[in-house]
C-alpha cells in the first residue's frame, strides 16, 4: 500500500513518490518528513527502476557500510598492494569535499551516481562539516568514512603528483591488467589532464571496476561524461528515462538538511515567503578579486527580470497603480548574494514608486555574508539555507557557471533564467538566456580522448547555455 505505518502516530506517506526509504527516526531529521508542507510535489516521477535501485543500493550500503565485517575485510586488503579479487568483496568510493558547497554538492551527486551504476559503497570525508549540512541518507547504517580509516592520514596528500592518481599511474605506465592495487586516487577537475580523463572511457572502467577503494576529490558535475560510457549509458536510460532528472531526483534523494538547517529554511519560507501569490528567486553570483556591488549587475538583473516579466516596471511615483485593486497580488522576490546591496536596492525601488502592474513586491535576502567562508559551520549553513530556499520558488534568475544556482535549480526542478556573465562592466545583451533543461552544467565538457567523439553522436548531451566549453545533459 502507499502507507506504511511506522509506530510514531502519523501513517507515513510514500516519500517523494517512493524516492526515500521510509524506515528513519523522525525526530533525527525532520526535513525528510517535513519537506513535502513547504515543497509542492514535483511533476518529475521517479522511474520505478530507480527507486529499487535505491532500495537495493540501501541494502549494500548496510551490508558494507561501517561497522560490518565486510568493511573491516576491505580495509585489510589496503595493506596489501595486489589484490587477488573473488569478486564476492564489498567496493567503495570515498568522496572528499573540495571548493565550495555547490561544487561539493555536484560532485557528490556525481560519485554517488558512479556509485549506483558500478555497485560500489560511497563513504563521505567526514572531517569538514558535512556532519552540520546533511542528514544520513540511508537507513540503520553511515555513509561517513570512519575517522580510524587506514588511509585517513593520506586523504590530504592525494593530489594529480601523487603515485596512486591513477592519470599519473598511467602517464608512468604503471599499470598493468593483471596487478590490482587496493586503491587508487581518481582527479577530476576542471583542469584535470587527459590520463586523469581516461577515467571516463569505457576500457579503463573495465580495469577500475576491479580495485577495492576509490578516492575521488571533484569540484565538477561529471555525470554527463557517465553517460557517455556506452556500457552505463544502456543503465541509465533505464534508470532516468527522462535524461534531465538525473540531478534531480538524485539530490533530493541525498540532501536532506540537519535540523538546525531546517530551522533556518522553514523559519524563512514562514516569515517571507508562504503568503506570496508568487515566489521569485534571484541569485546573484559576482565573481573575481574584487567582487562586491557593480552598477552594470543591478542594471543587468533589472534588464533581465523585467524584460522577461519576472518583474514589474515602476509606475510614476504618484500613479494609483498600487491602490488599482484591493487585494493586490503579492510577489515574494527572494535574493541571495555574498553582497546585501542588490536586494536593499531593489527593495527601495519598490517602496519608493508603485509597481505598474499593481502586485505587490515583498523583497528578502537571508544574508549578506560579504566573503565565501567554506568550512565555517554557521555561513555553510546558511549557504545550503539560501540554496535550498531558491530551489523552493516558482521562478528562477541564476548567475552563469554558478555551482550554486544550478544545485538550486536542480533541487527545485526549475529551468532558470541564467544572466550572462558581464565582461568590461557591460550589461550583457541579452543579459540573460532561459535553461534549456533544469539539470547542472558539466562545466568542462570533454573534448579530447574517448569522449570527444561521443558528444557528437550523443544528441541528449548539448553546450550549456552560460558556458560553452561545458556540456549538459537535456
Ligand atoms: P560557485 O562558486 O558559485 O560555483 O558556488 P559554490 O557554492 O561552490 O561556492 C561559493 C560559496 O560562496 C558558497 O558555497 C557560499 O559559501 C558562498 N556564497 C556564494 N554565494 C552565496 C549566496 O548567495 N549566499 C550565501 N549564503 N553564500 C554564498
Amino acid at each position: 500500500s502507499d502507507l506504511t505505518f511506522t509506530g510514531s502516530k502519523k501513517p507515513r506517506e510514500k516519500l517523494l513518490g517512493g524516492l526515500l526509504a521510509t524506515d528513519f527516526d523522525e525526530e533525527s531529521c525532520l526535513s525528510r518528513y517535513h519537506q513535502p508542507s513547504l515543497r509542492k510535489p514535483s511533476p518529475y516521477k521517479p522511474s520505478e527502476s530507480l527507486v529499487s535501485k535505491l532500495r537495493s543500493y540501501e541494502i549494500l550500503h548496510k551490508h558494507c557500510g561501517p561497522g560490518t565485517k565486510a568493511y573491516k575485510r576491505a580495509t585489510e586488503q589496503l595493506g596489501h598492494n595486489d589484490v587477488r579479487s573473488s569478486g564476492d568483496e564489498c567496493r567503495y568510493v570515498v568522496w572528499m569535499p573540495m571548493f565550495g558547497l555547490g561544487n561539493r554538492m555536484l560532485s557528490l551527486v556525481s560519485v554517488f551516481l558512479y556509485a549506483l551504476l558500478t555497485e560500489r559503497v560511497i563513504l563521505v570525508d567526514q572531517r569538514k562539516d558535512i556532519t552540520d549540512l546533511f542528514c544520513e541518507p540511508f537507513p540503520e547504517t553511515s555513509w561517513l568514512l570512519p575517522l580510524d580509516f587506514p588511509l585517513t592520514n593520506q586523504l590530504d596528500s592525494f593530489d594529480r603528483k601523487h603515485p596512486r592518481c591513477y592519470g599519473t599511474m598511467l602517464k608512468n605506465h604503471a599499470t598493468n591488467s593483471t596487478t590490482i592495487p587496493a586503491h587508487l586516487y581518481l582527479d577530476i577537475f576542471h583542469d584535470s589532464r587527459d590520463h586523469d580523463k581516461m577515467f571516463f572511457c569505457e576500457g579503463d572502467q573495465a580495469f577500475l571496476g576491479k580495485v577495492p577503494w576509490l578516492v575521488v576529490k571533484s569540484n565538477l558535475y561529471f555525470v554527463p561524461s557517465l553517460w557517455m560510457i556506452p556500457s552505463f549509458q544502456t543503465k541509465l536510460i533505464q534508470l532516468f528515462p527522462q535524461k534531465d532528472t538525473v540531478f534531480h531526483h538524485l539530490a533530493r534523494y541525498l540532501f536532506q538538511p540537519t535540523n538546525q538547517v531546517w530551522g533556518m529554511i522553514s523559519r524563512s519560507y514562514n516569515a517571507y515567503l508562504s503568503r506570496a501569490d508568487e515566489r521569485l528567486g534571484i541569485q546573484v553570483r559576482v565573481y573575481g578579486k574584487h567582487a562586491g556591488y557593480f552598477q552594470h549587475v543591478m542594471d543587468q538583473i533589472l534588464s533581465c527580470t523585467q524584460g522577461e516579466k519576472l518583474l514589474p516596471i515602476l509606475a510614476a511615483p504618484e500613479s494609483q497603480a498600487s491602490n488599482a485593486s484591493t487585494s493586490p497580488k503579492l510577489k515574494a522576490v527572494l535574493v541571495t548574494s555574498l553582497y546585501p546591496e542588490y536586494s536593499d536596492k531593489l527593495k527601495n525601488m519598490f517602496f519608493e514608486r508603485p509597481s505598474s502592474t499593481g502586485e505587490i513586491i515583498e523583497v528578502y535576502q537571508p544574508s549578506g555574508e560579504r566573503v565565501q567562508q567554506t568550512d565555517k559551520k554557521l555561513h555553510d549553513q546558511k549557504a545550503l539555507a539560501e540554496i535550498y530556499l531558491l530551489s523552493l520558488t516558482d521562478k528562477l534568475v541564476t548567475s552563469t557557471r554558478s555551482t550554486f544556482g544550478y544545485v538550486a535549480q536542480g533541487l527545485g526542478g526549475l529551468k532558470p533564467w541564467i544572466l550572462y556573465e558581464p565582461r568590461n562592466r557591460i550589461v550583457p545583451n541579452p543579459p540573460c538566456v532561459r535553461a534549456m533543461s533544469m539539470d547542472p552544467c558539466l562545466l568542462r565538457a570533454p573534448l579530447h580522448g574517448c569522449q570527444s567523439k561521443i558528444i557528437k553522436n550523443t544528441p541528449f548531451v548539448r553546450y550549456c547555455e552560460d558556458w560553452t566549453t561545458g556540456l549538459k545533459l537535456v
